[in-house]
């Protein structure tokens, strides 16, 4: 679909609830820019600049990196992309980040993955992660086609270091804390929409059957 008008969408779910994989889908289909966070501070922490030392630890322990650290680093990559539609992954996590974001631009759709925290445990602890593009694999649902290989690039797939189990202990009981909030706050402004599975196969055609839906409207107000 051929968007006629700027679009700025967010995904938020619980670590390892799909939205990566979504995220992915999502921009191939209707041509949004994907910005993931942990995308940006893993390549931080991958080409060892000052900002990836620094928080490499608290990430790997499951902490999440100061607000205005994240915000400033997230809004910065968006102007660089102001004319474009986005879709957000994995920012904002906290009331303050939705804050700095409403500061600056308002999100027309705020997709919500809701999945159970049991799914969540058994899944990232067996999940594989090819760092340069932050595609993902699932030795037991979604493995590559060879083992420990990228399908795209054929470079090697690695464990991230933040999904040992207390680690995601930890990146859960953050995301009921701090990431829940923000929740209402899209819920309020009306702009929320929920989704709830256990798969993400099972998930993907709701969400890409209500953004078609969704997108054809917004065309159709500015034609
Ligand atoms: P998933 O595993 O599905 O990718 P996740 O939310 O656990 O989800 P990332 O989004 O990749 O993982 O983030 C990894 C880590 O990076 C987080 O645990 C946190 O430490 C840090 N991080 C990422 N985004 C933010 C943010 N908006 N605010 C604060 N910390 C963040
Ligand atoms: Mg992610």
């Amino acid at each position: 679909m051929v968007l006629q008008r700027i679009f700025r969408a967010v995904i938020i779910g619980p670590p390892g609830s799909g939205k990566g994989t979504v995220s992915g889908r999502i921009s191939k289909s209707f041509g949004l820019k994907h910005i993931s966070s942990g995308d940006i501070l893993r390549a931080n922490i991958n080409a060892k600049t000052e900002l990836g030392l620094l928080l490499k630890s608290s990430i790997d322990r499951g902490q999440l990196v100061p607000d205005h650290v994240m915000s400033r680093l997230i809004l910065t990559d968006l102007r660089a992309i102001e004319q474009s539609s986005w879709l957000l992954d994995g920012f904002p996590r906290t009331v303050t980040q939705a804050d700095s974001l409403d500061q600056v631009y308002s999100v027309d759709t705020v997709i919500n993955l809701n999945v159970p925290f049991h799914t969540i445990k058994e899944r990232l602890t067996s999940r594989w992660t090819h760092l340069p593009s932050g595609r993902v694999y699932n030795i037991d649902f979604n493995p590559p086609k060879v083992p420990g290989r990228d399908d795209v690039t054929g470079e090697p797939l690695v464990q991230r270091d933040d999904d040992t189990p207390d680690t995601v202990t930890r990146r859960l009981k953050a995301y009921e804390t701090q990431t829940e909030p923000v929740l209402e706050y899209y819920r309020s402004k009306g702009v929320l929409e929920t989704f709830s599975g256990t798969e993400t196969n099972k998930i993907w055609p709701h969400v890409e059957t209500f953004l078609h839906k969704k997108l054809s409207v917004l065309n159709h107000s500015v034609a």
